[in-house]
């Protein structure tokens, strides 16, 4: 999610700001784990995943090696393979489709809302009929709260109850936001995550998790993620994966999860800031009154002929900008085969054309913030 940038530029994400402010938190806890040896699935596993689950109030949660493995860890105990179609958008990380792919079953794109940029639910009852009129068989979707706001899960559950589909919330960018005032981890049949070191809540190198209520689902996962382990660990009854998640960046979450709701509350600040500096000449994301955004990305819509000249100021005042996504996933070599929703992804085409990212971190300060927002008033004006 980062670009390496030349020193004179400012960081997408600071993390170096949140290490000062973790003082020597962070070096204890690895140099514990360091000294205690139990390098995979040692105590500090299972605390974070205790704590974890605390955290967004689901029954279980099994950490894994990232993200991506988490999505796939889900799928394989869902048994998805050739002649399934899973239900994903197409304005994403490729991860989410990635996964879906890897299982042998057919992703199927379906567009995105103008104003959320999340899963519409209109283009999903299309996909369902795509994915019949393919002789595919539809058996999940994975909506995706994409740059940080929960998709509409209300929205969403009731197709998925209708066609017989599971739903898998991939909340790699929306760990910790809120819908109707829960945090996500609990909607739909499990919630995956990733703590890729630019999410929201991120690791010292890749690791990701699963939440989910469901005891069944919870023990194969975690089968899974260890070759097919039985539960007694004198026999493998399924194939796996090496898929968990280190010791020691168990012991690096424990520290961050600890600071974590009070960088949730300062992304929010800063998110309120830059929509009200910038609001007259960009369209600033939407979030729904009902929820909070986690602010993994802050995405603004300009003119599709303002964009390039955009970025290109801000480089040259030492201000990154991301551009997420340029290329929606369909568009993509290894994944312009699969099929779309009935009535194409116009949103999705659209929003790849005109969308620009700013940075956004609990550490960016409001001096900062008034540069960046001076530099793009004087970029669009
Ligand atoms: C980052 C991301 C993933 C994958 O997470 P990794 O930990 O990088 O494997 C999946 N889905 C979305 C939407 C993401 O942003």
């Amino acid at each position: 999610m980062t670009n390496p940038a030349p020193p004179t530029m400012l960081p997408f994400i600071d993390l170096g700001a949140q290490r000062r402010r973790l003082g020597t938190a962070i070096d204890e806890a690895i140099l514990r784990v360091v000294d205690h040896g139990a390098y995979i699935l040692g105590p500090e596993v299972t605390e974070f995943e205790r704590r974890l689950a605390a955290f967004c109030g689901a029954k279980h949660a099994v950490s894994c090696s990232n993200g991506t493995d988490a999505l796939s860890l889900v799928l394989m105990a869902k048994g998805a393979r050739e002649g399934q179609a899973v239900l994903c958008p197409s304005f994403t990380y490729t991860a989410t489709a990635e996964a879906i792919a890897r299982t042998g079953a057919t992703p199927l794109f379906v567009d995105v809302l103008e104003d959320t940029f999340n899963m519409d639910p209109a283009s999903l009852e299309n996909a369902v009929r795509t994915a019949r009129h393919l002789k595919l068989d539809p058996v999940g979707v994975i909506p995706v709260d994409i740059f940080g706001q929960p998709a509409d899960y209300d929205a969403i559950a009731p197709v998925c109850e209708r066609e017989g589909l599971w739903m898998l919330c991939d909340a790699a960018q929306s760990f910790g936001s809120t819908y109707k005032g829960r945090r996500v981890g609990t909607f739909g049949l499990a919630t995956t995550t990733s703590f890729f070191p630019a999410k929201p809540l991120g690791c010292y190198g890749d690791g990701g998790a699963v939440t989910t209520d469901d005891d069944d689902l919870a023990r194969t996962l975690v089968s899974l993620r260890f070759h097919g382990l039985t539960a007694d660990r004198t026999d493998h009854e399924r194939f796996g994966m090496t898929g968990r998640l280190d010791t020691i960046q168990a012991a690096i979450l424990i520290e961050k999860l600890n600071i974590f709701e009070d960088e949730l509350e300062a992304r929010q600040r800063i998110a309120a800031r830059y929509a009200e500096g910038l609001g007259d000449l960009a369209i600033p994301p939407h979030v729904r009154p009902d929820c909070m955004s986690s602010w993994a990305i802050y995405t603004i819509r300009v003119k599709p002929e303002q964009r390039a000249g955009l970025a290109a100021h801000l480089r040259a005042k030492g201000i990154p900008t991301g551009m997420y996504y340029p290329k929606p996933v369909h568009r993509l070599m290894a994944y312009k085969h699969f099929p779309s929703a009935g009535n194409g992804l116009p949103v999705t085409e659209k929003l790849s054309l005109d969308v620009v990212s700013l940075p956004i971190h609990p550490y960016l300060d409001e001096e900062t913030q008034d540069r960046i927002i001076g530099e793009a008033r004087a970029a669009l004006a």
